[in-house]
């Protein structure tokens, strides 16, 4: 993509009400817009990385088994009355039609639908278990929204929903959620500071775990057992003073956000739905359900919350919106933008995605700073004062070296 293209252009200065760092950096570097608190807009580069995190997310899921649907946003009342979330979930959008007078929900999350749609497919044991996921927008009148992508009021969230024949089976199901979900924080670079931690399961469940990522930004707090490297939630820390594996009682505490959440349903909603099968003499049973929800905006913000210095963001390989950023310092300069030109072409052509800064009318201090604030995870910089050599620094380090085009090549290429 050439920068002279991209119709974003970054900013020296974030909205003034915009109090989180995840998004001052990510709408000064041009990943997204903002509608409103909680509310934002993902322009390409933004939707560049989102598309990144959710193909890992999608590749975790399929490696599951499970089945990707997409459901409606828009619900009726009638299901969030059966299952007293009409009432009771004090931020759901609810709102009446303007012709028809007709009351609806914006989903907040999707048991209410996907329950039902299951007692279309599912009848017998033979029909079980069987897993579906979906990558949807989900809508919540939350009280405060000043966490940036953290915490929206539109935001992305996959949810996987498990169902199951009885309870061992979704204990087993289960296990392997929690290696998946494992799994897409390692990939995503956060492995090291997620915790696997044990939280509220409301009633009907003693626990539902939750994955926390160690920051300052986050709404959370988590006692840690460094021996297990799992935490425990301040919510159930009363009733749960020690680490529930190893009976540890040193535990330290620290701020944290809920990235992720796994949570074991039982019949909770299939009762209130009727959703049965039949086992092999024709008894009918409640189906066992579990759910599995990820966060992919807030996701996104505490990849930036974790990974930015004072110049800007550092995005880790894996879900960064390009691999290179080429730069050419001097784009007036006819032979350095053959140059630069040539180096584009050629990493494009060994399918490298490079962002190439070509612009004419930026100044070489401008350019620098907007790489910096981009985070792309390597610069390559193309300038008259170095001739056909190529200055290359990974985002991460401080240190550049002169590589030559056929090193630059092999280096991205590996
Ligand atoms: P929290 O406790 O942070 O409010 P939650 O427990 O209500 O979240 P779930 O209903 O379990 O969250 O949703 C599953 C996942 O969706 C969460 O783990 C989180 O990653 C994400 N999520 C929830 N609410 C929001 C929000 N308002 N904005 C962005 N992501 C969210
Ligand atoms: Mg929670």
């Amino acid at each position: 993509m050439r920068q002279s293209h991209l119709f974003t252009k970054t900013k020296k200065e974030s909205p003034k009400d915009e109090e989180a760092k995840n998004a001052q950096l990510l709408i000064r570097a041009g990943y997204v817009d903002k509608l409103m608190a909680g509310v934002y807009t993902l322009l390409p580069l933004g939707l560049r990385v989102f598309k990144k995190v959710e193909a890992i997310i999608r590749e975790e899921m399929e490696a599951l088994g499970a089945q990707e649907i997409f459901m409606p946003t828009l619900q009726p009342k009638e299901r969030w009355q059966t299952t007293g979330r009409w009432d009771g979930m004090d931020n759901l959008f609810r709102f009446t039609s303007y012709h028809s007078k007709i009351d609806y929900a914006l989903g907040a999350t999707h048991e209410e639908v996907v329950t039902p749609l299951m007692n279309d497919f599912i009848f017998s044991y033979k029909d079980l278990p069987t897993a579906v996921f979906q990558i949807q927008n989900k809508f919540r009148d939350e009280k405060r929204a000043k966490s940036g992508l953290l915490r929206g009021r539109e935001f992305f969230m996959k949810d996987l929903y498990s169902f199951h024949a009885n309870e061992e089976d979704m204990d087993a199901y289960y296990l392997k959620a929690k290696d998946a979900y494992a799994r897409i924080f390692e990939r995503v670079g956060l492995g090291d500071i997620t915790y696997f931690t044990y939280a509220s399961g409301g009633t009907f469940s003693k626990y539902s775990h939750e994955f926390q990522t160690l920051t300052d930004a986050g709404e959370d707090s988590i006692h840690i057992c460094d021996a297990c490297h799992i935490a425990i939630n301040e919510e159930i820390i009363a009733e749960q003073p020690v680490c529930p594996e190893c009976g540890n009682d040193k535990l330290h505490t620290e701020k944290a956000v809920e990235v992720g959440n796994i949570f074991k349903l039982k019949t909770k909603y299939s009762s209130a739905f009727g959703l049965t099968y039949k086992d092999a003499e024709n008894t009918a049973h409640d189906v066992i359900m579990g759910c599995y929800g990820i966060g992919l905006n807030r996701l996104m913000g505490i990849i930036v919350e974790v990974y930015h210095d004072d110049s800007g963001i550092m995005w880790p390989e894996s879900v960064a919106p390009y691999q290179v950023h080429l730069v050419n310092l001097h784009a007036q300069s006819e032979e350095t933008s053959k140059f630069a030109d040539s180096i584009y072409k050629s990493l494009q052509e060994a399918g490298v995605a490079v962002l190439y800064d070509d612009r004419k009318e930026a100044g070489i201090g401008e350019k620098l700073k907007d790489s910096d604030l981009v985070g792309i995870p390597l610069r390559a910089i193309v300038s008259e004062k170095n001739g056909m050599q190529i200055e290359v620094k990974k985002r991460k380090e401080k240190d550049a070296h002169l590589v030559s085009q056929e090193q630059l090549l092999s280096l991205v290429t590996k």
